[in-house]
């Protein structure tokens, strides 16, 4: 594991350009609530607090598409690129993006100008897993907020760029580090909240969900994701997460993991918010009998009081890495209020969001190994001979058998955020397809220090790709289409109300397809590799579609056999804007 220097002058400053300064944010938790129906602005991760990342917009369609043009482009600069994992905001004219390295901007939509850039200080010694990465922040009133890689929270002036406030989440030391976007989420009791997760699960943090006062930062209430834990509520405990060891024998839930690390979405009709927990620690699942809850799982939490309404584990007492953390997409199934989401461990489940019960669930990624199938109430079935051996068996008692597993730990779909359209009603999920030599060790924990007890190495199952976009049916478990990518995707899909589907590769192809077909309608190389999440929007008359391109992420640095097809990929870090030209958009 590395740690990360920090390379660049170590003064936080706010650098604000000399030039005309646009209409400020003012965003209300209405403007949040009702994202995805106002096309004017996007101010929620998700395009829309369910996440489904769908746009209204239809003036860039299935005709005129193949027409799109760059209308500016930004250059994040630094003397160093990574993965640009962001998904930026606009509002009022303005466009507000985070980069690598925990830094932030605000760009002039017209002209693509900087307004201001915010780089934060980072300390020597900072833990996060998978490359220096942030996914985005949060605007609220007159705030831009986004956190970390040494574990805060920064408010800025959407104005200045300058600091509010800044509150600290928790040790960098210990493992600790945030990159997720925060969900701003209404409360009855307490106003609007800003909510956030943790990341850190390779290194034994328990994890756990906050909710602050946007306006000062101050904790409203918190809730650990692990059984045995007790949250707080108004700065005093509150209720126990689920009853002590009886899904964790031991005292390991103590360093259970659990990690909250990509953030939650929000559902206004059951007023709940959804959010998935990583790995239990350590991956070694020998030390640690029982189904390990709440750890890869996913949870709804009432915002009023911080508890649990309901949980969903979609692989208890894991022992392959597969953290629950994706993203929890509310969409309507014939009537039912339902939810979906695609796992690491290759399975993707519809529940009804109203309580949590499991509707359906069927493979989305080839040739599982871990588990046969689920069961009538979705959990798995584990298939024994493919489980990683316990090392305290093996003759020297340092490495039990190894098992070749798919997927791989990084997942059927990682982070990189799914789109559901409602007219073909279809889930576009950014997939891939590979395995992993899999075996447990024996590890004890060591705060600061990688708490796995595993050993592994990431392989290609196929010859000729590793992901795929896939258009999944949530009513009948089909994978309608699917188009393939040597290379693992790791960025995030957009779709729109014209029947098109927008996502990136790591080779740099912006691309848009017919979201009935998978036919591809129209491509734009954008320089490095696409790890962030388009967005889409209009102003004065005309849509714009933005995404963010800049290779890096998890798998240059994880990926085994499958990092050395990426090796040669270019890094970069550059906010590209399109348009239609003027003759094509007045059509
Ligand atoms: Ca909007
Ligand atoms: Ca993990």
């Amino acid at each position: 594991m590395k740690t990360w220097k920090w390379f660049a002058s170590a003064s936080a400053v706010a650098l604000t350009a000399a030039i005309t300064v646009p209409a400020q944010a003012d965003v209300s938790i209405d403007d949040i609530v009702n994202d995805a129906a106002t096309a004017g602005d996007v101010v929620s991760s998700g395009i829309g607090p369910k996440g489904q990342r769908y746009s209204t917009l239809t003036k860039v369609n299935k005709d005129n598409v193949g027409s799109l043009v760059p209308a500016w482009a930004m250059s994040l600069g630094g003397e160093k690129m990574r993965g640009q994992e962001t998904q930026p905001l606009v509002k009022d004219g303005v466009m507000y993006i985070t980069g690598s390295y925990s830094r932030a901007w605000a760009i002039d939509v017209k002209t693509g100008r900087e307004i201001w850039q915010y780089d934060h200080r980072l300390p020597e010694g900072i833990l996060p897993c998978c490359d220096v990465v942030n996914r985005g922040g949060a605007l609220f009133g007159d705030k831009f907020i986004f956190g970390t890689l040494d574990a805060k929270l920064v408010a800025l002036s959407a104005k200045t760029g300058k600091v509010v406030w800044s509150k600290k989440i928790d040790d960098f030391k210990a493992g600790f580090s945030s990159t997720a976007a925060p969900l701003i989420v209404p409360s009855k009791a307490h106003g609007p909240i800003l909510v956030t997760g943790v990341s850190g699960g390779e290194f034994g943090i328990v994890g756990r969900v906050e909710a602050r006062k946007v306006d000062s930062g101050e904790i409203v209430w918190s809730r650990p994701t692990i059984e045995g834990h007790v949250g707080t509520l108004n700065g005093k405990p509150s209720t126990m997460t689920g009853k002590k060891n009886e899904t964790w024998k031991g005292d390991l839930w103590k360093t259970g993991g659990g990690a909250t690390w990509l953030g939650g979405t929000y559902d206004p009709d059951t007023k709940l918010i959804f959010i998935g927990t990583g790995n239990p620690a350590p991956w070694n699942s020998h030390m640690r009998p029982g189904d390990n809850r709440w750890s890869c799982a996913r949870i709804a939490i009432d915002p009023e009081t911080g508890n649990i309404k309901w949980g969903f584990q979609t692989t208890p007492h894991d022992g392959w890495d597969y953290d629950g953390v994706n993203e929890v997409v509310s969409f309507d199934l014939n009537g039912t209020k339902a939810a979906a989401t695609a796992d690491r461990n290759g399975f993707f489940y519809v529940l009804d969001r109203t309580n949590g019960k499991f509707i359906r669930g069927f493979p989305f990624v080839s040739k599982i190994s871990w588990a046969s199938g689920l069961d009538d109430n979705g959990r798995p079935k584990y298939v024994k001979e493919n489980y990683p051996g316990n090392p305290t068996a093996s003759k020297d008692g340092k490495k039990g058998k190894a098992v070749f597993a798919i997927p791989s730990f990084l997942g059927g779909k990682n982070w990189m955020p799914m789109a559901y359209n409602k007219d073909t009603k279809l889930f576009y999920v950014p997939s891939n397809e590979w395995g992993m030599d899999l075996w447990n060790e024996p590890v004890t924990y060591k705060k600061g220090a990688a708490y796995l007890g595993a050993g592994f190495t990431i392989k290609p199952i196929f010859d000729d790709h590793i992901g795929a976009l896939k258009a999944v049916d949530p009513a009948s478990g089909k994978i309608v289409w699917s188009v393939k990518s040597k290379t693992p995707l790791w960025g995030g899909v957009m779709t729109t109300a014209a029947g098109l589907v927008f996502y990136g590769t790591p080779e740099g192809d912006f691309k848009a397809l017919d979201a009935s077909s998978g036919k591809e309608l129209w491509s734009f190389n954008t320089g490095s590799g696409i790890v962030g999440s388009p967005i889409t929007w209009e102003q004065d008359g005309q849509q714009y579609i933005t995404v963010v391109s800049g290779w890096g992420g998890a798998v240059p640095l994880w990926g085994g056999e499958v990092a050395k097809s990426v090796a040669n990929l270019n890094q970069g870090g550059m906010v590209w804007t399109f348009k239609l030209p003027k003759t094509v958009a007045a059509n």
